[in-house]
């Protein structure tokens, strides 16, 4: 692995694994027992494979140790307290002078994802060499956020992108941090039309249940919205996490297939039962903010 290069600045020395979210952040969230990966190329769902690990433990290799011990610790670091507080609902806000703090760490995670889930087609590879120079949020780079009720969903990561094989396009990640949830969208081939065209889509889809946070040109404080989180749905968010329903209006993909040993485990429990018997919840209370 010591000749391929870091996605983000190009080094050949010692690749080491990136975590997709901080490990130092699994002590403040809620831990699911099982992550389950469903993998659709062209519109055809492959067969889930599930992982007793929770979302937390989700790291993914080829990142050189000096960007993983270095400057991303660090971005992750700084956004700590806010993220960790969104993702608990303990705020909806985001004062004006942590916008950026909280994007550099939304966008290191999205950028992660897509390195992790690039086996679908392509990885925004512009972006990252675009945000290890500037340590800002790529051109042509979407953030949304709002919170629902179904907390974790997408918890390991989503990376969808369009077109497969012709250049250009979009690339679009998602994923629940409890309950809070992120959607990121990167140009694909530098294609900031097209990601525009995504965004734009999304913005109206998503009325009153996600908000764009970034690109923020008022430069004011971010209210992230909450009224309509029993909304945000397994369904609701297939329509606005895949490109082709965002772009053309086709029916979503909706991945609620379960392996079979998953299946049987959880047969005939509620919600509410699951969640109780199965998911590990918080030892800390988030920093103080
Ligand atoms: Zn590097």
């Amino acid at each position: 692995m010591c000749d391929a290069e870091c996605p983000f600045c190009g080094s050949r020395k010692k690749k080491t694994r990136e975590h997709r979210i901080p490990k130092s952040w699994k002590p403040y969230l809620h831990l699911v027992p099982e992550v389950v990966s469903t993998v659709a190329v062209k519109g055809v769902i492959g067969d889930p494979s599930g992982s007793s690990r929770s979302q937390l433990d989700v790291q993914y290799g080829g990142i050189c140790a000096e960007c993983n011990n270095g400057w991303l610790r660090e971005l992750d670091e700084a956004a700590m307290a806010r993220m960790l507080n969104l993702a608990r609902f303990m705020t909806q806000e985001i004062p004006a002078g942590e916008v950026l703090p909280v994007m550099r760490s939304v966008v290191r995670a999205a950028l992660m994802t897509a390195w992790g889930k690039r086996d679908i087609g392509a990885y925004p590879a512009a972006s990252f060499v675009e945000f290890f120079e500037t340590r800002l949020p790529p051109s042509g780079a979407y953030v949304f956020m709002g919170f629902t009720d179904w907390f974790s969903m997408h918890a390991a990561g989503h990376h969808a992108l369009w077109p497969v094989e012709e250049p250009g396009g979009a690339h679009l990640v998602s994923w629940g941090l409890d309950r809070l949830f992120i959607v990121v969208i990167f140009p694909k081939d530098g294609d900031q039309v097209s990601a525009t065209e995504v965004a734009s889509s999304l913005r109206k889809r998503a009325k009153g249940l996600l908000k764009q946070v970034w690109p923020n040109p008022t430069g004011r404080r971010l209210k992230i919205p909450s009224q309509n989180a029993h909304r945000i749905d397994r369904e609701v968010v297939s329509g606005l996490t895949q490109i082709k329903p965002l772009l053309f209006g086709e029916e979503p993909l909706v991945f609620n297939l379960d392996p079979d040993r998953t299946t049987a485990r959880y047969d005939g429990m509620s919600e509410r039962e699951l969640i109780d018997t199965y998911v590990t919840r918080p030892s800390k209370r988030p920093p103080e903010l």
